[in-house]
């Protein structure tokens, strides 16, 4: 089996290339040019991928990655992932992360109909909640230019399914984090933030709304969901979630006190990091996932901080 996955250098994408050479998939992984290599995520793995060049703004570009890989499955991992950036640069948000979708999609109607097609999808689609916990038939209101563009990029993936007849599927998945996540992101701000302060490396951590809640699981446990997807009989879109919620604040506790330290003499709030518009509540309900995929998250909240914290503590205890 080959395999195209957009997006390989970032945190999803280095965890399900592991997880498909694990298989023994042939792993083609689609890269953008750029003046210094980013590579750090797939450093382990990278003699074992086949790279190539091409960008999710380069119609041409895609057809030629999808020609030169000739892939039975596609990950399309890649976007502009970050909320906040996405209110600085709506319009390039657009251009990755939702038109982008539709340029994979019609590279695998003119070359191959019966390459199976993943969608990176999200629960910021959600936005305002319409309600609580949220499954496949929720409505959405997205609260960022990001989540628009997200929503638009799922209505395709189903689209082109529906019109073509193309086995592709929308994973909506709810936050997910691991030592791999971006250092913006606030679970890994603040495990990194916290180890540095505990090292003598940082005196405090300026954050923005500590009340807004999550419903984070493990990276690793769910790209095994992206993959199960594309196992099945049919083509279906599934919610990707643990159905727990943790408020911004528990997370910045729990981080801190694995260190032994007390967050509130810490953390100070910076009016920078106060969003235009917020997510306030998000917890999923992927009984459908449970029931169908026999997925389940092997990871919970607790653990999930242990791990980032202890990860990071030691990758910075190295340095000082
Ligand atoms: P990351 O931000 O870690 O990785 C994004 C990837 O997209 C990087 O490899 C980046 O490449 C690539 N990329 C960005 N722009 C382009 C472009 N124009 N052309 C080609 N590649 C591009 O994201 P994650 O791994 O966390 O997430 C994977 C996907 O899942 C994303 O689509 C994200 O929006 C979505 N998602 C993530 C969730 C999460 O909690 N992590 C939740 C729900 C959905 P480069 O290294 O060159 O920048
Ligand atoms: P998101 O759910 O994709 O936006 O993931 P993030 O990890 O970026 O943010 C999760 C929540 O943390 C949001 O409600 C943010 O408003 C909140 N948050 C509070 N302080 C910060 C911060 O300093 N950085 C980030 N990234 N988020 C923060």
């Amino acid at each position: 089996m080959r395999v195209l996955i957009t997006g390989i250098t970032g945190q999803d994408g280095s965890y399900l290339a592991d997880f498909l050479l694990g298989k023994g998939y042939e792993v083609y992984g689609m890269v953008r040019r750029s003046s210094v290599e980013k590579l750090d995520r797939i450093e382990h793995i990278r003699e074992k991928i086949k790279f190539v060049q091409a960008d999710l703004l380069d119609q041409l570009s895609i057809i030629s990655a999808v020609k030169e890989s000739n892939p039975d499955e596609i990950y399309n991992l890649g976007a502009m992932s970050f909320v906040p950036t996405s209110w600085k640069q709506p319009v390039l948000t657009g251009e990755f992360t939702a038109l982008g979708v539709t340029r994979m999609l019609e590279a695998v109607r003119h070359l191959n109909k019966d390459i199976k097609f993943y969608q990176a999808s999200s629960s910021e689609m959600f936005g305002k909640v319409r309600e609580v916990p949220q499954n496949e038939n929720t409505p959405f209101y997205p609260r960022s230019p990001y989540g628009v563009a997200k929503a638009y990029g799922h209505y395709m993936t189903v689209n082109y399914r529906e019109s073509y007849g193309i086995f592709a599927c929308s994973g909506i998945l709810f936050n997910h984090e691991s030592p791999r996540r971006g250092l913006e992101f606030v679970t890994k701000k603040v495990t990194n933030g916290a180890a540095k302060i505990k090292l003598g490396l940082a005196k405090d951590l300026c954050m923005g709304n500590l009340d807004s809640k999550r419903d984070w699981g493990y990276a690793e446990d769910y790209v095994r969901a992206m993959w199960l997807m594309l196992q099945q009989e049919g083509p279906e879109d599934y919610v990707i979630s643990t159905g727990h919620s943790h408020s911004v604040k528990q997370w910045v506790e729990a981080a801190f006190s694995c260190l032994g330290l007390d967050w509130e003499k810490y953390v100070k709030i910076d009016e920078r990091f106060i969003r235009p518009a917020e997510v306030d509540l998000l917890v999923g309900d992927s009984s459908k996932a449970r029931k169908k995929l026999k997925w389940e998250p092997g990871v919970n909240f607790e653990q999930l901080v242990k791990i980032m914290v202890e990860y990071d503590y030691n990758q910075l205890k190295k340095t000082v």
